[in-house]
């Protein structure tokens, strides 16, 4: 198994937040917790409002031109990141926005493979547009709806990269099968009851025939994959030049 390399050192995630306690218990349970005590990855919260200078720490104003909402500022949030870059001069600026390209498997294996990133979390109608324009690098999306903060979204991309991390998973055998992976959604899971009320797991699986247990996995996933999610099984022909 391909280990992170000591020398590379780990993978900077960066956090620029208005709401640095979001982020206290998730970052703190499960895998990504894991990650960062095996020194795979190294994630720091930035506050924003510490890069203020007014007495209120103010870090929105109201939009030139009229209309609802708040917008944040610019100055804050440039001196923040720019003083994250001095330290890390490899990482790119990742603004979060429902405007950003669509996050896919894809590009958090890129990512995962990246020294590390900036990540900027917008609040109310989102960032001033100097910030997009002059700052940012980059912008990603998680889906196509609207939420209240890039902080959500920050924890999906850093819960999905860490993982991808060599030696981060106790087994990497079980991302190779996982859903996305070669354009097809994951087989069905059983374990222990072998039969819950009257519902049997498939007799294949405990047939101790690794041949057919794998034949029916492969199967499963194929099926599961025309059944819901079709449009991924063209893009696979299509690689194929099909
Ligand atoms: N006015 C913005 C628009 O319509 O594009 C939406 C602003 S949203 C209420 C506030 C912040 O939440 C955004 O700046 C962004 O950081 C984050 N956000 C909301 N939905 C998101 C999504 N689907 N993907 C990534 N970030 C999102």
């Amino acid at each position: 198994m391909k280990g992170f390399s000591v020398e590379k050192g780990p993978l900077y995630i960066d956090i620029v937040t208005l709401f640095p306690n979001f982020f206290k218990s998730p970052l703190q349970e499960s895998i990504i917790k894991i990650a960062q005590k095996k020194k795979a990855v190294a994630i720091t919260v930035h506050n924003v409002r510490d890069y203020t200078v007014d007495l209120h720490r103010t870090c929105d104003d109201k939009p030139f031109g009229g209309g609802p909402g708040m917008i944040m500022k610019p100055e804050p949030i440039f001196k923040c990141v720019e003083m994250v870059r001095r330290k890390r001069k490899k990482s790119c600026v990742i603004y979060l926005t429902p405007q950003g390209e669509r996050l896919s498997q894809k590009k958090l294996k890129k990512l995962s493979q990246s020294n590390g990133f900036i990540l900027l979390c917008g609040h109310y109608e989102g960032v001033d547009q100097r910030v997009r324009d002059y700052l940012v690098d980059e912008e990603l999306s998680i889906g196509d709806f609207v939420l209240t903060g890039g902080e959500t979204p920050a924890l999906c991309l850093i819960d999905g990269i860490v993982r991808l991390i060599p030696g981060v998973l106790g087994n990497n055998e079980s991302l190779k099968r996982e859903s996305f992976q070669n354009n097809c959604l994951d087989h069905p899971h059983y374990t222990r009851p072998r039969t819950f009320r009257t519902y049997a797991v498939p007799e294949v699986l405990v047939s101790g025939n690794h041949r057919a247990v794998e034949m029916w996995r492969q199967q499963q996933s194929l099926l599961n994959t025309k059944t819901k999610r079709k449009d991924l099984l063209v893009n696979k022909s299509r690689k194929k030049g099909h």
